[in-house]
């Protein structure tokens, strides 16, 4: 049996963890039990076998498991999409389903570069973005996200794509803007916390001046949600912040059941679509786009964030974890940033984080450091006693 894992050199690859059985914020195998400190890429934020969640994808099953979104529809897309359009910020009111975080960005990049075009501008083919973003794994995706690991595969697919990075400073965003404000045609950020570029966290004076800039000089501003929505910077949305254009959501969108997300667009966006012109159309439709198991689980995660007060969850959370790194130092690490449900020590040498994950195991934490970081982001249904066990793992790595 050979199953080809992700972003791993297969000839050292590392035996994964092999799963039987899971509840909660544990991850059980043959012979442990582990506490899931990053929530199976940051998606089961209620943790697993939720029996609310667990409940609404069985009754779906039992109805239908899918059916096409074109030419037919269904109740739960239907609800999702009124829930979404209800409870998002400001005119966020067109939700476009697709299956993955990354396919979420493509249309949104599509959505921006089309905006234009069919206003008949069509000189407007720049997107603006951040240095170390990361947007997903499609090609569009991998130019607007500035990930040193697909620098090499770039470097030779020849696209000639133009796409301008820039860090998270006021400056530079003012200089990019003044240089080439008139042929960008959106700016796409990771809004305040950028996760697989190193959970780098930035303020958010800087989105504000963003939004002005976006309308000063009529660039579209379009939030990459798919990390940070649903809780993890401690607000529910960024977009709660600063509103954006184009709103991409995935991950916890489905409280981690199930792979879903959704690029939600603006009244103006909309507007530059509806049109008796055929040509004009959003022209993209993933097969399992607004699937029925999806929506229905999406739905009750939403319900269940709203009805738990999982804000008051991820503010202890916050709040306990800060406790925890108080005076915390080690030669070895270069920062810990915090930020609602996400703890990053980041040290100054790979090396120093060699052999954690198995040092977690043995303390009944499941990890997956990367590079120079070292982090958590939990289920938000996690417990003092498990939330420490894990910060204490942490530290304790640095105290042998
Ligand atoms: C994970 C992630 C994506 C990609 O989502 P997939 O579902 O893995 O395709 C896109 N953007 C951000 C910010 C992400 O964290």
């Amino acid at each position: 049996m050979t199953i080809w894992r992700p972003y791993q050199q297969m000839k050292n690859l590392k035996v994964p963890y092999k799963v039987i059985d899971a509840e909660g914020v544990y991850l059980f195998t043959e012979d442990a039990r582990l506490i899931d400190s990053i929530s199976s890429w940051w998606c089961m934020i209620h943790g697993y076998k939720h029996p609310v969640l667990s409940e609404a994808i069985k009754r779906q099953v039992d109805l239908f498991s899918h059916v096409m979104l074109a030419g037919l529809s269904h109740q739960p897309v239907e609800d999702l999409a009124d829930k979404l359009e209800t409870w998002l910020p400001g005119d966020l009111n067109y939700s476009f389903f697709s299956d993955s975080g990354s396919v979420a960005v493509e249309v949104a990049l599509k959505m921006a570069l089309q905006f234009y075009v069919n206003q008949g501008i069509f000189h407007r083919k720049k997107v603006l973005s951040l240095k170390h973003a990361y947007h997903g794994d499609t090609f569009r995706t991998m130019e607007v996200g500035d990930d040193e690991d697909y620098h090499y595969i770039l470097k030779f697919c020849g696209s000639g794509f133009d796409c301008i990075h820039i860090p998270t400073e006021i400056s530079a965003l003012e200089e990019a803007f003044a240089l080439y404000g008139e042929e960008l045609n959106s700016f796409i950020v990771e809004p305040l916390l950028q996760g697989a570029g190193g959970m780098r966290m930035y303020d958010v004076a800087f989105l504000k001046r963003a939004r002005e800039l976006c309308d000063a000089y009529g660039v579209l501003l379009i939030f990459d949600e798919v990390a940070t929505g649903f809780g993890r910077t401690g607000n529910r949305f960024v977009a709660d912040l600063v509103l954006p254009d184009i709103l991409c959501l995935g991950k916890a969108l489905t409280g981690g059941y199930i792979g879903h997300a959704a690029t939600v667009a603006n009244e103006k966006v909309y507007r530059a679509f509806y049109d008796s012109d055929p040509q004009k159309a959003l022209m993209h439709g993933p097969t399992f786009m607004g699937n029925p198991l999806a929506c229905a689980v999406a739905l009750k995660s939403i319900e269940v964030f709203e009805n738990e007060n999982y804000l008051k969850k991820i503010a202890r959370i916050e709040q306990i974890t800060r406790r925890a790194f108080e005076g915390f130092h080690d030669d070895r690490v270069r920062e810990v940033r915090i930020m609602g449900g996400c703890v990053c020590i980041e040290v100054k040498d790979p090396e120093n984080i060699d052999g954690y994950r198995e040092f977690a195991y043995r303390r009944g934490v499941y990890s997956r450091p990367f590079l120079n970081y070292l982090y958590a982001m939990v289920p938000y249904v996690i417990g003092e006693g498990d939330l420490c066990q894990i910060l204490d793992c942490m530290k304790a790595w640095f105290m042998r």
